[in-house]
C-alpha cells in the first residue's frame, strides 16, 4: 500500500520575532542615549593649561567654570573649551603659578561648581556605566533564555509564558458538541466517560475511582481529532486550553519547558478543565529517532510534560488530551500508565459517515433540490472529514462565482476533483484499482477465517486506510487466552496469507500490500520451528529464544534446515489459502463487492453475507 504518512509544518514563530524586535528597539534607544551624552561632553575642544593662561592674559576668556579638576572655558567670542588643572592646587593659584596677571584674572569670572552635584556625577559616570548596564542586561537576557525563565518561572518579555488559547464554556459562538462530529461513534462512546468526570468530578473522587489523566486521539489528518477534543470540552462545559506541539518548540532552549509549566498552572487554576496538546508528535517523538540527532529543546519540553502529568493529584480535575497523526513515532514514555494511557482512534469515514459529515457542512449552505449527498459520499472514498468540509466549501464558491444563490449537485461533483488534487490529499489518495485490490485482499483474509476450522472469527472488515495499512480485517479469538495448538497456528497462518492468495486468484498478480502479513507470518513460523519445537523434521529442539537470539549453538547446516523448513511451511500455508479461496470464490467476490460499496462490514453484516455460500460465521457464545 502507498505510504500514507503525512506531517504538518510548524507554524510561524511570531512571538519570537516580536521579542527580537523589542530587544532591537531597546538596543537602539540605549545606544542613542549614550551617543547623545557622549556628544554633549565632547562638543568642546580640549586645550592645555598654558593655552588657557595665554587666553586669560589676552583677555579672551569670559568665564571659567570649575568642576573638580575640569575647567570649562567660555571665551568672549562665545566658543567653549575644556582643560584640566592639577588636583591639589586651586584655580587661582594655578593660574597665578602659570603667570596670569592679577588684572587679567580680575576681568575673568571664575565659577566653581560643587563636585557632588548629581549632574556632575551622571555626566562622568553615564558614558562608562551605560554600555556596562547594557552588557549586563544582555547577558542576563541570554542567560534567562537558556534557563527557560527558571528564575521565578518567568523570563523577560514572558518568553516562557504559555501561548495556550483558551476557549471558555461561555463562548457560545465557538461551542462545539458531539453533535458537530459526525460518525466516529466508538470514539465518542469512549470519551463520554471523560465528559462525565469533568461534569461531576466529585462523584468519581468520592468512590475512589481513578480517572484517566491522558487521552491520546490518533488517526489520519483531517479525521476530526481537534474537533472531537473541542467537543469534549463543549459537552462538559469546561475551559479548554489549546496548544499545538509545534508552538512549544521555539528557538531558545528551555522555552518549551516553561511553557508547559505555565500551561498546566493555568489549567489547574481553572479546573475542572481540559488541556489539549495538538500534534504532540512535534515534541513527543521517540528520543534518538528522526530529526537528526538529539534535540534538547524537544526533549526538555517532553520531559516537562511527563513531569507535570506525573505530578497530577487525582483531585486536580484536569484531563490532558493530545492528538497526533503519527502515533507510531511517539515516545513510549508518553504512553505509560498514568500518562496518555487511553487511546482513541479516529478512522477515515466510510460511506455512511461521509454522508453524515456532508450533511453537517451543507447545513448553512442553501442547496438545490437535486443535491444528493449519498451520491457524493459514494464518489468520495478516502476523503477525510476535513476534505469533505472543503468540498462543500469549494462547491459554494463555484456557485457564488457564477452568481447563483444555491449550490447544485453539479457544483459539488465538479469540486471533488479539485479537492482530490489538493496538496493535503495526495498522500492518501486511492485509485480505483487500489481500492479493488484492497477489497479483495481483505475479503481474502475474512473468507479464510470463516472457512478454516481453527481460525479466529471476523469482527470487522474495512477498506478504509488506517495508518500505513490500506485496510484491515479484525479477527479476535473466541476465548481470551489459552494454549494455542499447532493446527490453530497453521490455520492462522493460512489466514494471514489470505490477502496475498486473493490478489493472486483474482488479479493474477500480487502487490506489496501483503508485506505486513508476510512479515508476521514469517515470524510465527520461525517461532514454531526454532522455538516451540513444532516442526516434524527438526523435532522438539529450541534453537532460538523469544527474541530470535540463539540459545543453542547450531551449525550452518542446521541453520539452512531451519530456513528451508520455514519456507516450506509458509508455502504450504499459501497453497492451502489459495485452494480454500478458489473453493469459495463466489463468497470472496460477494464480500469484496460489498466492501467496495459500503467500505466497512461489522460481524453481523458479514456473517449474513457469507451464509448463502455455505459458510457459517463463528460467533462468540455468551
Ligand atoms: P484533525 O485534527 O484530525 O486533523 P480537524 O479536527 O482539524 O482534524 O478537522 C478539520 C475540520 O474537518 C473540522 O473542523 C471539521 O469541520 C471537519 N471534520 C473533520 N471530521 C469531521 C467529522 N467527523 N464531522 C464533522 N466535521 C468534521
Ligand atoms: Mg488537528
Ligand atoms: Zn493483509
Amino acid at each position: 500500500m502507498p505510504n500514507m504518512k503525512q506531517e504538518k509544518g510548524k507554524g510561524p514563530k511570531i512571538g519570537f520575532f516580536t521579542q527580537i524586535i523589542i530587544a532591537i528597539v531597546i538596543f537602539a534607544a540605549l545606544s542613542g542615549a549614550y551617543s547623545l551624552i557622549a556628544k554633549l561632553t565632547s562638543k568642546t575642544t580640549e586645550v592645555t593649561i598654558s593655552q588657557v593662561v595665554q587666553m586669560v592674559n589676552a583677555g579672551e576668556v569670559k568665564t571659567i567654570i570649575v568642576s573638580g579638576n575640569t575647567l570649562d572655558i567660555v571665551a568672549t567670542d562665545g566658543t567653549e573649551k575644556v582643560s584640566k588643572k592639577e588636583t591639589e592646587a586651586g584655580i587661582t593659584e594655578t593660574l597665578k603659578n602659570y603667570g596670569v596677571t592679577p588684572e587679567a584674572l580680575a576681568k575673568t569670572s571664575i565659577d566653581i561648581k560643587s563636585e557632588s552635584g548629581i549632574g556632575y556625577w551622571l555626566l562622568n559616570i553615564l558614558p562608562i556605566a551605560l554600555p556596562m548596564l547594557f552588557m549586563l542586561f544582555f547577558v542576563w537576557f541570554l542567560f534567562s533564555q537558556s534557563r527557560g525563565g527558571g528564575m521565578g518561572g518567568k523570563s523577560p518579555f514572558s518568553f516562557g509564558q504559555s501561548k495556550a488559547r483558551v476557549t471558555n464554556p461561555e463562548d457560545e459562538g465557538k461551542k462545539v458538541t458531539f453533535a458537530s462530529v459526525a460518525g466516529n461513534e466508538e470514539a465518542k462512546q469512549e470519551l463520554i466517560e471523560v465528559v462525565d468526570f469533568l461534569k461531576n468530578p466529585q462523584k468519581y473522587l468520592d468512590i475512589g475511582a481513578k480517572i484517566p489523566k491522558g487521552v491520546l486521539l490518533t488517526g489520519n489528518p483531517g479525521t476530526g481529532k481537534t474537533l472531537l477534543a473541542r467537543a469534549v470540552a463543549g459537552e462538559a462545559g469546561v475551559p479548554f486550553f489549546h496548544l499545538s506541539g509545534s508552538e512549544f518548540v521555539e528557538m531558545f532552549v528551555g522555552v518549551g519547558a516553561s511553557r508547559v509549566r505555565d500551561l498546566f498552572e493555568q489549567a489547574k487554576a481553572a479546573s475542572p478543565s481540559i488541556i489539549f496538546i495538538d500534534e504532540i508528535d512535534a515534541v513527543g517523538r521517540s528520543r534518538g529517532v528522526g530529526t537528526g540527532g538529539g534535540n534538547d529543546e524537544r526533549e526538555q519540553t517532553l520531559n516537562q510534560i511527563l513531569v507535570e502529568m506525573d505530578g497530577f493529584e487525582p483531585t486536580e480535575k484536569v484531563v490532558v488530551m493530545a492528538a497526533t497523526n503519527r502515533a507510531d513515532v511517539l515516545d513510549v514514555a508518553l504512553l505509560r500508565p498514568g500518562r496518555f494511557d487511553r487511546r482513541v482512534f479516529l478512522s477515515l469515514p466510510d460511506r455512511k459517515d461521509r454522508e453524515l459529515i456532508l450533511k453537517i457542512h451543507a447545513n448553512e449552505k442553501p442547496l438545490e433540490a437535486d443535491v444528493d449527498l449519498l451520491v457524493i459520499a459514494e464518489r468520495t472514498p478516502g476523503f477525510s472529514g476535513a476534505d469533505l468540509e472543503s468540498l462543500m466549501n469549494e462547491a459554494a464558491i463555484l456557485a457564488a462565482r457564477q452568481d447563483r444563490k444555491t449550490v447544485a449537485q453539479s457544483d459539488v461533483l465538479a469540486s471533488i476533483e479539485k479537492v482530490m488534487m489538493g496538496p493535503e490529499r495526495k498522500s492518501h489518495l486511492h485509485t480505483k484499482k487500489d481500492r479493488e485490490i484492497v477489497a479483495y485482499h481483505e475479503a481474502g483474509h475474512a473468507i479464510l477465517s470463516s472457512a478454516l476450522e481453527h481460525a479466529d472469527p471476523v469482527h470487522k472488515i474495512t477498506i478504509i486506510p488506517r495508518g500505513d495499512a490500506g485496510g484491515y480485517t479484525m479477527s479476535l479469538p473466541l476465548e481470551e487466552s489459552k494454549l494455542i495448538s499447532k493446527k490453530e497456528y497453521l490455520d492462522d497462518l493460512a489466514m494471514m496469507l489470505g490477502g496475498r492468495a486473493a490478489e493472486k486468484l483474482i488479479f493474477g498478480d500480487i502487490t506489496g500490500g501483503a508485506s505486513g502479513d508476510i512479515q508476521s507470518a514469517t515470524k510465527t513460523v520461525r517461532s514454531m520451528v526454532a522455538q516451540w519445537g513444532m516442526s516434524e523434521s527438526l523435532g522438539p529442539v529450541a534453537y532460538n529464544d523469544k527474541d530470535h537470539s540463539m540459545v543453542k549453538e547450531y551449525s550452518d547446516e542446521t541453520a539452512k534446515k531451519i530456513d528451508d523448513e520455514v519456507a516450506s511451511i509458509i508455502k504450504e500455508a499459501l497453497n492451502r489459502a489459495e485452494e480454500t479461496l478458489a473453493k469459495y470464490k463466489d463468497a470472496l467476490e460477494a464480500v469484496a463487492k460489498k466492501l467496495l460499496e459500503v467500505e466497512t462490514l461489522e460481524q453481523a453484516e458479514y456473517n449474513a453475507l457469507i451464509k448463502p455460500f455455505g459458510l457459517i460465521g463463528k460467533v462468540k457464545e455468551v
